[in-house]
Parts: structure tokens; sequence; C-alpha cells
């Protein structure tokens, strides 16, 4: 496995990584194969990556990547069919959730109904015959960490979805677990209170600092929450980085096309050598490769005509209201399809020309003040030090 996916390159290193900071969770090839009547699902397909102590690590992409199975064989809950799970140089293998030291907080809650939320909190400490004294001192300072005091006698029923997850996070905090474990906590609120908990879960962890690994398919909450975001497809990790690091040097096209919104533009296009230096041409375009860029093409030996061009909306400026000279090596015309204001910007939909078909669709971010309309032709200047070049048969990205 390249070092690069598993998180020891130097993505980490720009993240401020320090050799004496312990790991405190190893993903070793951890792999998990459902048997079912339609034959084998592999659900995680050798996993491997090392989470420090006091990490908040996320696992993010699509339905179905495995994200949720990698966080159960963590909790526990499923064996794994391969690999292995080291936490804190303990090799789990074998031991009970409970036996794992880890703490695991559900989508659902999962709070008992009849239980009031004093003795939700409680009930960790009680199974583990805590003192009275004790358990009533420590639900007192979790309640008031969660904001939460004034809730203590009421039973889960007569609380809001924010407030029962606040009281599902108590239970699990009280716990003082090594690891935290999240399984899109945040899914069955609305939108406004997904923000705010957010925040709250930011501020909680600064607070508490412990070791959490957190699933969710929402890349707004991956990108927010974390100080890594790993990025799953089929079972497989592709890539693991501090947000900015996926965002800006993505690994490859699926990371690429799954981390932004609106998502990275793409085109087809080949290179072609002239005299003037290495340029990319597409049906849409042509520009021209800036010197480091062509550089770093230079050991690759794959196909020139097989490659994808990317640039993301806010990479790509309305040259008409700019009062800059941008050369024409980085300048192409397009077809103004749609303009759709956004606060303060405005999301333009191009095509290379009026009748082009909507698959050859592209978006450009805009400052406000654009006056680009629908029917209108303008140029755009293409900000090629935040491009990439992608190998369209692998999907690597050729220009990292
Ligand atoms: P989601 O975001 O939809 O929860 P996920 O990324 O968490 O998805 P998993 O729930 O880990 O994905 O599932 C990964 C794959 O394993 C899926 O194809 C799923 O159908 C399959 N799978 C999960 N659990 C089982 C099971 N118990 N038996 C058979 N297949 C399963």
């Amino acid at each position: 496995m390249s070092d690069s996916i598993r998180g020891e390159d130097p993505q980490v290193a720009e993240r401020g990584h320090d050799e004496a900071r312990s790991v405190s969770l190893e993903l070793d090839g951890l792999t998990k194969v459902f048997h079912d009547d339609e034959g084998d699902v592999i659900a995680v397909d050798d996993v491997s990556m090392d989470i420090y102590d006091g990490e908040f690590v996320v696992l993010v992409g699509p339905s179905g990547c495995g994200k949720t199975t990698t966080l159960r064989m963590i909790a526990g809950l499923e064996e794994p069919t391969q690999g292995s799970i080291v936490l804190n140089g303990r090799d789990v293998a074998g031991l009970e959730p409970r036996e794992r030291d880890v703490a695991m907080v559900f989508q659902n809650y999962a709070l008992y109904p009849h239980k009031t939320v004093r003795e939700n909190l409680g009930f960790p400490l009680q199974i583990r015959h805590f003192p009275n004294d004790e358990i009533e001192d420590q639900v007192r300072d979790v309640s008031e960490l969660l904001g939460i005091g004034e809730l203590l006698d009421r039973r889960p029923g007569d609380l809001s979805g924010g407030q029962q997850q606040r009281v599902a996070l108590g239970r699990a905090i009280i716990r003082d677990p090594e690891v935290f474990l999240f399984d899109e906590p945040l899914s069955n609120l609305d939108a406004k209170l997904r923000i705010e908990m957010r925040t709250e879960l930011n501020k909680l962890h600064a607070r508490v600092g412990k070791t959490s690994v957190y699933v969710t398919h929402d890349q707004e909450e991956a990108m927010t929450l974390s100080d890594r975001v790993a990025v799953m497809k089929d079972g497989k990790l592709q890539q693991i980085a501090p947000p900015q690091t996926v965002y800006e040097r993505p690994a490859n096209l699926f990371v690429a096309g799954f981390i932004g919104e609106p998502p990275m533009n793409f085109f087809d296009c080949e290179l072609a050598e002239r005299d003037d230096g290495t340029w990319v041409v597409s049906d849409v375009f042509e520009l021209k490769l800036p010197q480091p860029m062509a550089a770093k093409l230079d050991s690759w030996d794959g196909d020139v005509a097989n490659l994808v061009f990317g640039v993301r909306p806010e990479d790509m400026t309305d040259t008409t209201v700019v009062e800059e000279t941008f050369s024409p090596d980085t300048t192409f015309e397009a077809h103004v399809k749609v303009v759709e204001p956004i606060g303060a910007d405005k999301d333009l939909t191009l095509a290379p020309s009026e009748s082009a078909p909507e698959e050859d669709e592209f978006t450009v971010r805009v400052d406000s003040n654009s006056t680009a309309t629908s029917g209108d032709t303008v140029t755009l200047a293409v900000d090629m030090s935040m491009s990439h070049l992608f190998d369209r048969t692998t999907g690597t990205n050729l220009t990292l």
C-alpha cells in the first residue's frame, strides 16, 4: 500500500505531524466480506490507517462504501474477515465491545426511553458499580458541559432531537473511553440544528480531546469537524489527509469529484508538446501548462491522449469584470446558460457552445458583481496553479 494513502507522507507533515505523537488506533489491512444470497460483498477492502492520540478522523464516502462497517469493526460489533485493529498498543481481536474501551454514539441516540436523562447519563457508571455520589458528581459535570443541566429529570420522549443527541453524547463522555466512535450522529437533526451541533462537537472535542472516529456521508460535516478526512469508495480508502489537503490536492479523480460543492469540473483532454511548451487540449479549450506542472508529468509514461483536466468552479474567473490582464494561454470562451446568485457569489452554468449537450456543461463561481447573463459569451481565465491532470484509466492525480 502506498504511504500517501496511509497518511504517512508530507500531507500529514503539512498539518504539523509530530513524530513524538503516539498512535492511538491502528487499522492494518482491515477487510470485511459479508456472505449473502447473491454471493460475497466486500464491504471493507484492505483499509489501513494510523489515527493519532486525540485526533478527530472523519470517514466519508457515498452510501455503501464501507464506513459504518469499518466503525463497527473498531467497536467490536462486527468481526473482521482479515486484518488487525490495535488500540493503544493492544490488539483487540476477539475482545467484546465493552472490553475495548470505546464509546459509540449512534444516529438514533439509543437512549433508554423509560429512564430519565439523569439515569441515562449515569447508567454506564452504574453498571460499573460506581458509588452513587460519584455518579451524581459526574452526571452534573457532563450535563453542564453539554448544557443539559436543566433537563436531568425529563425522559427522552420529552426532549427535542438536539437535546436527545446531547444526552447520547453525554452518556458516551461519562464512560471516559479511549476512543469515541460516531455513526452519523447528526443525521436525524434538521439542517439548522445540525450546524449548531457540529459547532458544539467541535468545541467539545477541543475540551475533551479524545481520539474520535466519525462516520458521515456529508462532506461538509467531514470538512468542518475533522483533523483528517478519510475518503472511502467501494470499501477502499482513497485518501487520508487534512481537509484542506483533500480539497486542494485530491489523490485521484474520485476524491476530486466527491469533495467540493459545486463539484470540480472535469474535461477530457490530451497533452500536446509544442515549441513553446506543453498544452492541454480539449474540445473546449487549449491551455498552456505552467512549467512546474508539466515537469510533474515527466516521469509518467501513460497515454497522453487519455487524460482528464480538473478545475474547481472558484478557480476560473469571468475576465470581463476583473481589472487584470490575463494571458490568452490560459483563457477560453464559453456560453452562459444559467446564472444563479448565491449571496456574495454567483454560480454560472456554462457550455462550450449554445447547442452543446448538457453533459458538456460546467460551473464557474464568480463574484456577485459579474454582469454575465444567460445567452452571453464570456472569456474565462483558468488558475492553472489550482488545476489538476488525472490519468483517466487509473484516476491518479498526476500533478500533485
Ligand atoms: P451508508 O452511508 O449507506 O450507511 P456505509 O458506507 O456505511 O453506507 P456499510 O453500511 O459499511 O456502508 O456497507 C458497506 C457494504 O456492505 C454495502 O454494500 C452493504 O450493503 C454491505 N453490507 C453491510 N452490512 C451487511 C450485512 N450484514 N450483510 C451483507 N451485506 C452487508
